[in-house]
């Protein structure tokens, strides 16, 4: 630890070598095995300047003819260069002439590159001003007895990841040490790698540091290298192994069993003006079984936009105050907080039960009169924003925390809660969904519940795009649907560079709306609104008294008026896909036909286009979420949901069949021999396994 804090301190101070290598995550022996490289060169072969395709990194032995300093349009080094392809070729020396250029250089380099030198130069050939070129290519001077493939190497150059001030050479020596000194020894048993058909760890790291000659560069740049899959199975397994490891470590804490006897659920199912659906009542009970343990449950429930899952929220909050304990349910953003307050009041008034209400933006005193009922317990439902998880509230004896649309709570918060709560019942929401194989990863450590059906009754949203141009027919559109007593949404675009700009555009688009519609009543909610400015409109808007709601993205997660059937969404190329489903899933929430229009901006880049395709042709948040990560690749998948898993460096978590193994050899280890679980955590995550908790 001290050792540790050593070393950061080192680097922080100035650029040293240690703060480099920190940067990279490098301290250990293992750890600089572990850092493998990003790509090969092939340095093995020469290539005949005038055989060089341009775009194409290849390796040439030349001889200088020139060295000139220039100082236009700015000081550097052109040096002209040549080798014996040319003359071969077409008798004259001009095709097998090159240009190198240096816009930054030592004097040591301007020294060697002198006429008559020869030298090996490696790097990607491009049309320049002058014929073909090499922008500082890497090079270095061969001696001429050592001229022809005397002195090549014989295996392909590795080239690592690196960080500014850390040279290759640096890097290639201190692995090379670690190979050397370093414990390689298998953290897994060899029948099992002979059942896997995976080579042993110290081959396979050996050979990717130092492919051995013959090993082909496409193998092992496309990572379908036996030694790679190795690689990739291991980092696999260390994320499987401290998943369900957390998973364990907060089962075997203690939690209230709470034992409820049914009679408040079942009055609120009584007052409901809908059935259950067959997944909601499955998930419900799922989750009246865990709650009944005495452990804490983690369970998640997954469910696509309206699918339903609030109402069973508000079952398991009764369920706990049947037993006797408080519940609290959090929300990430104010609309969504307080239209779940108002629902839940609704639905538990009947029953004679009060609601508390919790955001920062309620005044002092009765932010202090809510706290003083929910520490001692005369309230027993608390519904807020994450002022729910600052300092300062104290709850009684809660026994279940809910976190809706978890996704959206950074790592902190939700470890802030986990804190708060730290012996109760834990259950977070997602309308997210993502697929199978990347939820056997990044929900390892959750048991999952799914809602995989849409309450009865519910039309499809048709999906229109329409160019921006056409703007004066969509207002048309929005008069008429508005005459016949519906309602719209008009979602402004997206700035994500400038809140200012963004809260400017919802300001326009409102004054616009309120010339181009002057007999509808139109309301505007942005980010910037105070809490009970944006209730208030919020309110207005479900009671049907705005005709027109625009709206920023604070809309985007949960809000619920079921009278809203149309939805514009202008600029819907700056919006991500899961953003566009989730805004689109606010319509389409009643028995009236919903549509929902994309204006788009021409012209439309590649990725733009794909995106809208996709929302147009598809409304199944599973599928949408599939195509999300095939256009975005998973690091950003997972990256925009916060886990706090450290992103996958080597392995792909697309790789169905390897996650799989891993996640059986996981369960296997940890239950059989949880020393070699140990080990191989120990190797992969060193010491930053707290990342994983949250
Ligand atoms: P989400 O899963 O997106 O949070 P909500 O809980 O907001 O969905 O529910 C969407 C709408 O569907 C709400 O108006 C809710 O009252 C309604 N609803 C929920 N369950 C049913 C059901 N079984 N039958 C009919 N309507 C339902
Ligand atoms: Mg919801």
């Amino acid at each position: 630890m001290a050792e540790r804090r050593e070393k950061k301190l080192a680097g922080s101070a100035g650029n040293t070598l240690a703060g480099r290598l920190a940067r990279l995550g490098l301290r250990r022996d293992v750890d600089f095995v572990l850092h493998l490289p990003l790509r090969y060169e092939d340095e093995t072969r020469i290539t005949a300047v005038s055989d060089a395709l341009p775009g194409v990194a290849a390796q040439f032995e030349v001889v200088v003819v020139s060295c000139d300093l220039v100082f236009r349009p700015r000081r550097q080094l052109v040096v002209r260069v040549q080798d014996d392809s040319g003359t071969l070729d077409s008798g004259t020396l001009d095709s097998g002439t090159l240009t190198l250029r240096f816009l930054n250089f030592y004097p040591s380099q301007q020294k060697v590159l002198q006429p008559g030198a020869r030298l090996r130069v490696f790097g990607e050939l491009r049309d320049g001003f002058l014929g073909a070129e090499i922008i500082h290519p890497r090079f270095h001077v061969v001696a001429s007895s050592d001229a022809g493939t005397a002195a090549l190497p014989t295996s392909l150059t590795p080239v690592y990841p690196t960080t500014a001030g850390l040279g290759q050479a640096t890097l290639r020596r201190l692995i090379d040490r670690a190979l050397t000194q370093g414990d390689l020894t298998d953290t897994l048993p060899a029948d099992e790698l002979a059942k896997l058909g995976l080579p042993a760890f110290s081959d396979a790291v050996r050979l990717l540091h130092a492919p051995p000659p013959g090993c082909l560069l496409e193998q092992l740049e496309s990572r379908h290298h036996p030694a790679w899959r190795r690689v990739q199975f291991d980092e696999l397994l260390a994320q499987q192994l401290s998943l369900r490891r957390a998973y364990t470590a907060r089962r075997a804490r203690g939690a209230p069993q709470l034992e409820a006897n049914g009679t408040l659920t079942q009055q609120l199912l009584a007052v409901l003006p809908f059935r259950l659906t067959g997944a909601q009542q499955r998930a419900w009970h799922e989750i009246a079984g865990d709650l009944a343990q005495p452990h804490p449950m983690q369970r998640l429930l997954q469910g696509d936009v309206g699918s339903g899952k609030t109402i069973v929220a508000a079952l398991a909050m009764l369920h706990a105050v049947e037993a006797g304990y408080q519940a609290a349910l959090m929300a990430p953003t104010e609309i969504l907080a307080e239209q779940h307050y108002r629902k839940l009041s609704v639905w538990l008034a009947p029953l004679g039960i009060e609601v508390a209400w919790l955001t920062g933006s309620l005044k002092k005193r009765d932010k202090a009169a809510v706290l003083e009922k929910v520490g001692t317990g005369e309230t027993a439902l608390m519904i807020g924003t994450h002022a729910l998880i600052e300092e300062g509230v104290m709850f009684h004896r809660l026994g279940l925390a809910i976190v809706d649309e978890q996704h959206r709570f950074g790592v902190r918060q939700r470890l802030a809660l986990k804190e708060k709560g730290r012996f109760a019942h834990q259950l977070t929401m997602s309308a997210t969904p993502i697929p199978r194989t990347l939820a056997m990863s990044y929900y390892a450590d959750l048991d999952v519940s799914v809602l995989d059906e849409l309450p009865p009754g519910r039309t499809p949203v048709s999906t229109r795009l329409v160019s921006a141009t056409r703007r004066a027919e969509i207002i048309a559109r929005v008069r008429e649907a508005c005459r016949v007593g519906g309602q719209a949404y008009w979602v402004c675009p997206l700035i994500t560079e400038s809140e200012t700009l963004q809260l400017q555009t919802a300001e326009d688009t409102f004054a616009q709306l309120l010339a181009d519609l002057p007999d509808l009543r139109i309301g505007l909610v942005h980010g910037r609104l105070k809490g009970e400015e944006k209730a208030a409109v919020m309110a207005a808007f479900a009671a049907n008294q705005i005709h027109v709601l625009v709206a920023t993205t604070v809309i985007e997660v949960g809000v619920d008026v079921p009278n809203a059937s149309l939805m514009i969404i202008e600029h819907a190329e700056r919006f991500g896909l899961s953003q566009l489903h989730q805004l689109r899933g606010r319509v389409g929430r009643g028995a009236a036909q919903s549509v929902c229009i994309l204006l788009y901006a021409q012209p439309l880049g590649q990725i733009a286009r794909a995106r809208l395709k996709v929302i147009f042709q598809s409304t199944d948040g599973f599928e949408i979420a599939r195509e999300d990560l095939r256009l975005r690749g998973p690091g950003e998948f997972i990256g925009a949901r916060q886990s706090g898993l450290p992103l996958l460096r080597y392995a792909d978590l697309e790789d169905a069949a390897l996650v799989e193994q891993a996640r059986q050899l996981a369960d296997t280890l940890l239950r059989e021999t949880p020393a070699i679980a140990q080990a191989h955590l120990d190797r992969w995550l060193g010491g930053r396994e707290e990342l994983l908790k949250a």
